[in-house]
């Protein structure tokens, strides 16, 4: 299984400005790939790795806020190419696609194979893979969902945004890599998590490997390195900060799960694809 960052951003001036990527992640496992959080840029940034966005057969969605759903309506049209290759599947809390002011428009949604709500308790397999909704997450008032997406033996959490409540980190237990959007360096009292928040999580998950990520201007330079490092010192759980197209690969072999991490080279560095 393989983790590609296609973003590392999480406040809004480092989104905004683009100091960091903002594209979410994706998740390939065998033939399929996955696209988590698409934010602005995801389409760029895929074409820039090498990656036909056409490729992408599901999209989750933790929550409705931009950053996480900017590019969804365009990664469901590359899919589809408007309509022309019907297909791909699609995974988002109701209120981002009902209501008022859903943020997958309706008129491209026809063209999925399948579109499905996410609730509580929420379970689905798919093409081999197991994605799993982790109990609502406290924020902003927006339906918010962490997940786990488990394959080849593996398991992979995604602690999304949200404020840290007690036994958050237990929800995650078991899993093998946890990605924490760890917005801020110091706790305050917001609908985010930061590094003393993560600490806690860490402490009960215990994962095999964490990774930080979702990062605002409090957590920029060193600080993200740094902040690792505490995680490290607090935890014993070996963690390391995300970077805009770093890729994690996982491989089980017998009991054990072996992690590499790497750069991955930019095919497009324009984002400028031609053919991909
Ligand atoms: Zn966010
Ligand atoms: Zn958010």
């Amino acid at each position: 299984m393989r983790i590609l960052f296609l973003g590392t951003a999480g406040g809004r001036r480092v989104t905004f400005k683009q100091m960091r990527a903002s594209g979410g992640f994706l998740v390939e496992s065998g033939p399929w790939r996955v696209h988590v959080d698409p934010g602005p840029g995801a389409l760029v940034r895929l074409i820039q790795c090498g990656i036909d966005p056409g490729t992408v057969e599901a999209i989750l969605l933790t929550h409705r806020h931009l950053d996480h759903s900017g590019d969804v309506n365009t990664l469901v049209e590359a899919r589809t190419m408007g309509g022309w290759t019907k297909g791909g599947s699609l995974f988002a809390p109701k209120d981002a696609l009902e209501g008022e002011d859903p943020v997958v428009f309706r008129y491209h949604r026809k063209n999925l194979d399948r579109v499905e709500v996410i609730t509580p308790g929420w379970e689905v397999t798919w093409n081999g893979l197991v994605f799993r909704a982790v109990w609502p997450h406290l924020h902003h008032g927006v339906e918010t969902y962490g997940l786990i997406i488990e394959g080849e033996g593996m398991r992979v959490g995604y602690v999304a945004d949200g404020r840290q409540e007690d036994g958050l980190g237990e929800l995650y237990k078991g899993v093998d890599l946890l990605i924490v959007n760890t917005t801020f360096r110091r706790p305050r009292d917001m609908d985010h998590l930061s590094v003393e928040d993560a600490v806690h999580i860490l402490a009960q998950a215990r994962p095999r490997l964490a990774i930080i990520t979702h990062f605002s201007m409090e957590m920029m330079g060193k600080v993200v390195m740094e902040s690792a490092s505490y995680l490290e010192e607090r935890t014993g759980v070996e963690t390391l900060p995300a970077r805009d197209f770093m890729e994690i690969v996982l491989h089980r072999h017998g009991n054990e799960v072996f992690i590499e991490e790497a750069t991955v080279e930019l095919v497009h560095p324009l984002g400028l694809g031609g053919e991909v």
